[in-house]
């Protein structure tokens, strides 16, 4: 065959072929029969083919039998309109080895003008490996498809322009639903903006405006979440995350049941709470309530023993012996619960301060010895390094900390045992305070439930009282002293508990408080003159009671009012020697009364004492703080009282 060339035809018919063999794909020439006419070697690579096999041969053998005559069908047809272009593009062609063996091509078409007629030029390619990455890379993006699918919430998936490449069916039923044509390719905004523009959310008090901005600025950075509200009730959260290429990945959750249940337990919590509020309500007054007529029978019982006048038989005495003991323990159970369901309600405030640990245990120590004693048990000081320095806590709380373990040791050891205190400096900052005792022990299986409120670790049915609210008292007020509690115990062998405390930095000796400055032995002289005390109280029995205790005194005459006002103005007035002044009063409280009494020079110097029903231990501050010399709580011990009394106007 001769092709066309405009000059040196050999040459040119040299570089032609030259070209034909270098180049990548198949090519071949077919006259307008479709017979081969030229081959080239990536031809004969493609086809398994030696060039003489196929030169002179129909072009159709490199074809697969089932396409064969429609491709003589479509060679005649592009006989007929010869341009360059690929062949049926839309087709799945596929080439036929020698073989037998099938692979995918393509294939590009284009005339060529010769002197012998028209020919055609085809270039084939054998496209198996992008057709076997195509198929690849549609698989994987069927799974990642699928995977988006198969997400309960809304995903969606934004480029670097904040437009929408990739989105689920969640997402597009909710934001799409509204909007015409389909959602990829639309920015963030747009979409935001046709949800707006459809009254998809539901605002509240928002403007539209100030919304926009917000979902915006998310979208832009995305800190946290976003909650959103749809005009059909449903509660929404969006989470969005930046992808490595600077776009945006956001899925959305349906949160309507969570926040529903959310709302519920709020609002089951705040009627707990509600309960709870009222419960410690309840048993704060119920208890003093109970003390009242607490404070007759333990106050009268106690004068009956004392009555020197008309005393008691002997076994009298040991009956009413039982009338206290009964009373003083119901008493003690009483304060517990008053304690406990205060300190629940969150009405109690610990004053933290440097406290000497050597002092509380020296106290401690002197209040058990008497239960110690009658126990039988040995109790003592063990271990205590030299250089003790101070610990913060409450006095009051952590002496009242201290005494329950002691107590407990001493109740639940062994006749002749031993109860010991010591203290060990931990390296932590804090100093440990331990109660060892070689007692009963506790049940390994009870051992994680003492801690609770009337938890009695197998002792409910015992010989031993106890109400089992000492160490849930115990464990609430080293939470809120800041200290730790915590006990080891083996059944048998006996219990360790011990509270840690930090430590003060200051040197130790700096903080103590200084009583009231005066006493008063400076404002009386000792002439044997009668001593008046002004007794405010609006309670007849209390104020018989503190008529009869009075009376056993030599030289002291009682006033009672039984109004804090009357009670003032007569104060000022009379300027006592001493006031007794009742807490919970009908009009001015006895606060308010002292309070007052500080503030007026003439009566500044009268020592005020505090009577009060309510068992507010641990309100030391407060009492000392509104000027009283001294609190008392009812029912009164007598010995107490009386020391107080000759202390005051001795
Ligand atoms: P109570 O002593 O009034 O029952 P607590 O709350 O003080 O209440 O103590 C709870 C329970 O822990 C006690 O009933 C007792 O079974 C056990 N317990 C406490 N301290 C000791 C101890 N040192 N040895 C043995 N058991 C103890």
């Amino acid at each position: 065959m001769v092709v066309h060339m405009n000059t040196e035809p050999q040459r040119a018919e040299q570089k032609f072929r030259a070209l034909l063999e270098a180049a990548p794909d198949g090519i071949l020439i077919v006259d307008p029969r479709g017979t081969i006419l030229i081959v080239n070697a990536k031809t004969e690579e493609l086809f398994g083919y030696a060039r003489t096999e196929l030169l002179g041969k129909p072009v159709e053998i490199l074809v697969p039998k089932r396409f064969q005559e429609q491709h003589q069908s479509h060679r005649d047809g592009y006989m007929e309109r010869p341009k360059a272009r690929a062949m049926g593009s839309d087709l799945d062609l596929r080439g036929l080895r020698r073989d037998g063996s099938e692979f995918p091509v393509e294939i590009s078409l284009s005339p060529l003008e010769t002197e012998d007629g028209m020919l055609v030029i085809s270039a084939i390619r054998d496209v198996s490996e992008r057709k076997r990455a195509e198929s690849a890379a549609r698989l994987a993006s069927d799974r990642l498809l699928s995977a988006v699918e198969s997400i309960h919430g809304m995903l969606s998936l934004y480029d670097k322009e904040e437009r929408l490449v990739l989105c689920n069916s969640a997402f597009r039923e909710l934001f799409g639903r509204h909007s015409s044509g389909s959602l990829a390719g639309k920015t963030h905004s747009e979409i935001l903006q046709n949800a707006l523009d459809t009254d998809l959310f539901e605002l509240g008090e928002e403007p539209k405006e100030a919304f926009f901005r917000r979902c915006l600025a998310y979208h832009r950075n995305p800190v946290g979440a976003l909650e959103l509200r749809t005009r059909d009730g449903r509660s929404l959260r969006a989470t969005s995350r930046r992808t490595l290429e600077g776009g945006v990945v956001s899925t959305t959750w349906d949160v309507t049941a969570d926040v529903q249940h959310e709302s519920e337990l709020t609002l089951a919590r705040a009627q707990a709470e509600a309960a709870s509020a009222a419960k410690s309500e309840f048993l704060a007054s119920m208890s003093h309530e109970l003390r009242t007529p607490l404070n007759s029978i333990l106050g009268f019982a106690q004068l009956l023993q004392r009555d020197k006048k008309s005393p008691l038989t002997e076994k009298q005495l040991d009956r009413l012996e039982h009338v206290l003991r009964g009373g003083e323990h119901l008493l003690r159970l009483i304060d517990d619960i008053l304690d406990l369901s205060r300190i629940e309600a969150g009405r109690v405030l610990v004053s933290n301060e440097p406290v000497g640990i050597r002092e509380v245990l020296d106290e401690v120590k002197a209040t058990l010895d008497p239960m110690a004693a009658r126990a039988g048990i040995r109790l003592t000081l063990g271990p205590i390094p030299e250089e003790l320095p101070q610990v913060i806590a409450d006095r009051t709380r952590f002496a009242q900390i201290l005494i329950n373990f002691g107590s407990n040791a001493l109740k639940y050891g062994k006749p002749s045992g031993s109860a010991e205190f010591s203290v060990e400096l931990l390296n932590d900052g804090f100093a440990r305070i331990a109660m060892t005792d070689d007692g009963i022990g506790i049940p390994l299986d009870q051992q994680d439930k003492i801690f609770q409120p009337f938890h009695r670790a197998g002792q409910e049915t015992g010989p031993i009282q106890g109400t089992g609210i000492g160490l849930a008292i115990t464990r609430r007020l080293a939470e809120l002293m800041g200290a730790r509690v915590a006990f080891e115990s083996t059944p048998g062998q006996g219990s360790r508990f011990w509270i840690d405390l930090p430590v003060h930095a200051e040197p130790s000796g700096l903080q103590r408080t200084p009583l009231p400055e005066h006493t008063l032995g400076s404002v009386l002289s000792a002439d044997g003159k009668t001593r008046t005390i002004i007794y405010v109280e609006d309670n007849p029995s209390n104020i018989e009671f503190m008529r009869e205790l009075v009376a056993e005194l030599e030289r002291v005459s009682l006033v009672t009012v039984p109004t804090a006002e009357v009670g003032v103005e007569l104060v000022r007035d009379r300027r006592p020697d001493l006031v007794i002044m009742d807490i919970n009063l009908p009009g001015m409280s006895g606060y308010e009364a002292t309070r007052l009494l500080k503030s007026w020079p003439e009566t500044r110097d009268i020592p005020v004492i505090a009577l009060t029903a309510a068992a507010m231990t641990g309100d030391r501050k407060r009492f000392s703080d509104a000027g009283f010399y001294r609190y008392l709580t009812k029912p009164v011990r007598v010995a107490e009282l009386m020391e107080v009394l000759e202390e005051l106007l001795a």
